[in-house]
């Protein structure tokens, strides 16, 4: 096959993500049970943050009319303002109130004098110039006014928006109901951990590096195991999976030699593309629909099915569940190894992040087969060549994805 049959991975993601809709369930959950799920509406604010004046330090509420323009001034102490028990009175000439970081401003004071700054005794505190008028106080609707949208529908929800919505009042939420992700393995060489390796059969790792990816992204999962390379159990198996998953992930089976085999099968249930995509690694990659469910034939090498992962499915899989589109991050940054590389594919190179004084520099992990899983595990970030790019001399700039490193 020549190089110009292979499809370029932004063109391959185009078709998926235009075929893919958001689910439209929704459902309502307490907070905490929100975590990781994808809002369904706005949230706007019920009330203003903070909904008082309050005092941005430990120190003394004071009217600034009585700061002294020269010298010294001696206020009255009055009372104490706590957070959670405000002064109840009313601060008036030459008089101060003993204030707690949080706690509301008394009425009648405008300015907090920080407690390092007073001279106190018991009755009376003593203040010197340089302060200013309005110090120290934090503002009504300072951080949030009622009715600003605070969060926007497709947004992930993770520990901050959790503790904002909390901040707000508001105790539950409407978001997209989880997705749900069904998998298996195909192949005859393969044997599940637990079971005696014979010649030529090696561990199933697939499944528990696509169980890893899933479950780091609130997904409800379903593992449905190794199927033997039989079509009446595969036919199964796929009805099963696209029966119980929005989503069904296989592994392996899409590359030349068997790729038929697979199509057939879906093709019977559904519908198939198979698409050489001009990635390096991870070339073969099935991706159609069963039923209501969509479908990711990832490929067989270890390595190839979590870059394919990363780079086409988990897009797709945002979008299924309701998220705004996310960005990924890339850093430009001088690379300290030469990268080999022959031009034709994009190359998804496994690297580590690292400094070198205090530039954030990136090395090679050292070998790139895609059937070399310990890659994976020894790096933090892909190194991404361009198609047309050959190899990369030392020294030179290139671009970094770290994993897990959406914006
Ligand atoms: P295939 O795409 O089926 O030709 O598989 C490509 C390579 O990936 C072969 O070396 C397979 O043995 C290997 N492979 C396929 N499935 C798995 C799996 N679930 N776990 C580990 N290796 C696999
Ligand atoms: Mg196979």
């Amino acid at each position: 096959m020549t190089q110009s049959s292979l499809l370029p991975l932004d063109q391959a993601l185009t078709q998926i993500l235009d075929s893919i809709h958001p689910i439209e369930e929704t459902q309502t959950r307490p907070l905490m049970e929100a975590f990781e799920c994808i809002l369904a509406e706005p949230i706007c604010s019920p009330l203003n943050v903070p909904p008082y004046r309050n005092s941005a330090m430990d120190g003394y509420a004071v009217r600034a009319a009585d700061l002294p323009g020269n010298g010294d001034t001696t206020l009255e102490r009055i009372g104490t303002s706590w957070a959670g028990t405000p002064f109840a009175g009313k601060v008036g000439e030459k008089q101060c109130v003993r204030i707690m970081t949080g706690a509301p401003i008394p009425e009648g004071a405008d300015t907090v004098i920080m407690q390092e700054q007073a001279q106190a005794s018991d009755t009376h505190i003593t203040i010197g110039t340089g302060h200013q008028a309005g110090q120290h106080v934090r503002h009504i609707g300072e951080d949030i006014r009622e009715g600003d949208e605070v969060l926007h529908a497709g947004k992930l929800l993770g520990a901050a928006e959790l503790g904002l919505l909390a901040s707000l009042g508001i105790a539950k939420v409407r978001v997209y109901r989880p997705l749900k992700a069904a998998f298996f393995s195909t192949g005859d060489e393969l044997r599940a951990v637990g079971e005696p390796l014979e010649e030529g059969q090696i561990y199933d790792s697939n499944r528990y590096t696509i169980f890893g990816m899933l479950k780091g992204l609130g997904v409800e999962i379903h593992d449905l195991g190794i199927i033997p390379d039989q079509r009446d159990e595969i036919e199964a198996a796929f009805n099963r999976a696209a029966k119980l998953a929005d989503m069904v992930f296989t592994s392996g089976g899409v590359s030349v030699g068997d790729a038929d085999f697979v199509k057939e099968t879906l093709e019977k249930l559904g519908t198939v593309n198979l698409w050489r995509i001009a990635m390096k690694p991870g070339k073969p990659l099935a991706f159609g629909r069963i039923g209501k469910a969509c479908f990711f034939g990832l490929p067989g090498n270890p390595v190839s099915a979590m870059a394919t992962f990363y780079q086409v499915a988990l897009p797709a899989l945002h979008k299924l569940r309701g998220q705004t589109p996310q960005t990924a991050l890339r850093l430009k940054l001088r690379c300290l190894d030469t990268l080999k590389k022959r031009p034709g594919r994009m190359d998804f190179q496994r690297g580590m992040l690292d400094y070198e004084g205090d530039e954030l520099v990136v090395r090679s992990v050292g070998a790139q087969g895609s059937h070399i899983l310990s890659s994976m595990s020894r790096a933090n970030c892909f190194i991404i060549l361009p198609a047309e790019q050959g190899t990369v001399e030392a020294g030179s700039m290139v671009e970094v994805q770290p994993f897990s490193s959406y914006i």
